[in-house]
């Protein structure tokens, strides 16, 4: 049988088949991913084959993933532990107000996405709190990410505007929800689909309690088809180390000329002919996002660790 991990405790897995049945499986014997070092052979999102060997359910084999976030293992430096695979798409949920979501969160988030290859979308919650003194910071905001090819939807989740819409973008995907406690997370969850809120805040509560961090996403079917990945105890996408040579490729308005740079290895800081300075003086990239490629070169190793999404 061929199904999904939805939830995983290390030792026991649940997988979901195609009529929405659950099994819970067990690992075949040693089961090693090849090239990969990872405290966790599989993970929430996984597609697998498994069967029923005697009384037990036991997982035979992994399908290949399209992608997968990861963060560092507590102990052991060199591995890494799969916080999810197979998604389709990110929604990383922000507020321009109440409280302001900060642009270099939010670019780090974006960064990371890329190199993972996972669409974002922006969800813009709270819109129904702006009076005049916030829109305009509301719009500089938006238009910003809409220039560089973000999708930004407008929503609140407590007056249920625009969540159709929103649901419809989610519908038979693998979504990621992720954004800084505060937003609304929840709030919105419970409006997508009201039975999944409780869940969600039960798996929060678990994993912190927990004698350390070790954290299991969970993947929750939605009514109307697909997925939502909750991953607790996680601010930002995890661990992804980036080449400072390669960090404007995650940059969309920056990848888009930067082969017009008079050197092929430009990182775009003081090279003389740099199109992307020159882009800034034309406002095609916005000195904002510029900034937060500078600050993000400026990290530590170049490495986006949880720490840093604080
Ligand atoms: P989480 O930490 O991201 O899960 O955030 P919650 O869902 O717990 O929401 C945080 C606070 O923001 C709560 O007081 C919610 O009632 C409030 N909130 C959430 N969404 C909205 C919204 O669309 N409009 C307004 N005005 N408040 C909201
Ligand atoms: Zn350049």
């Amino acid at each position: 049988m061929q199904g999904v991990v939805i939830k995983s405790t290390g030792s026991w897995y649940s997988v979901r088949i195609h009529n929405g049945n659950c099994f819970l499986c067990r690992l075949k014997g040693k089961f090693r991913m090849k090239g990969i070092k990872s405290t966790n052979p599989v993970s929430v999102g996984d597609q697998v084959l498994f069967s029923r060997q005697g009384k037990d359910f036991i997982i035979n084999d992994i399908l290949e993933r399209k992608n997968y976030i990861v963060r560092k293992s507590v102990n052991l430096s060199k591995q890494v532990h799969i916080i999810a695979a197979n998604i389709d798409q990110a929604f990383l949920i922000v507020t321009s107000a109440f409280p302001k979501t900060s642009v270099g969160f939010i670019d780090r988030f974006l960064v990371t996405a890329e190199a993972y290859q996972i669409p974002t979308v922006l969800v813009f919650n709270k819109i129904d709190l702006h009076d005049k003194s916030h829109l305009e910071s509301h719009k500089e905001m938006i238009s910003l990410y809409r220039q560089c090819g973000y999708e930004c939807i407008e929503v609140s989740a407590i007056k249920n505007k625009n969540i159709k819409e929103l649901m419809l973008k989610m519908k038979e995907k693998v979504n990621l929800l992720s954004g800084h406690s505060g937003v609304g997370k929840s709030t919105l969850v419970n409006a997508i689909n009201p039975n999944l809120d409780l869940l969600t805040k039960s798996v929060s509560k678990t994993h912190n309690k927990g004698m350390h961090t070790t954290t299991f996403a969970e993947m929750f079917a939605l009514d109307f088809g697909g997925f939502i990945i909750d991953t607790p105890g996680i601010k930002g996408l995890g661990l992804v180390d980036i080449d400072p040579q390669e960090l404007s490729n995650y940059f969309p308005e920056m990848l888009k000329i930067k082969s017009q740079c008079r050197f092929h290895n430009c990182k775009h800081i003081n090279e003389p002919s740099c199109a992307v300075k020159e882009a800034l003086n034309t406002g095609e990239v916005n000195r904002i996002r510029y900034d937060s490629y500078l600050s993000i070169l400026d990290d530590d190793n170049n490495s986006y660790r949880e720490a840093k999404y604080h």
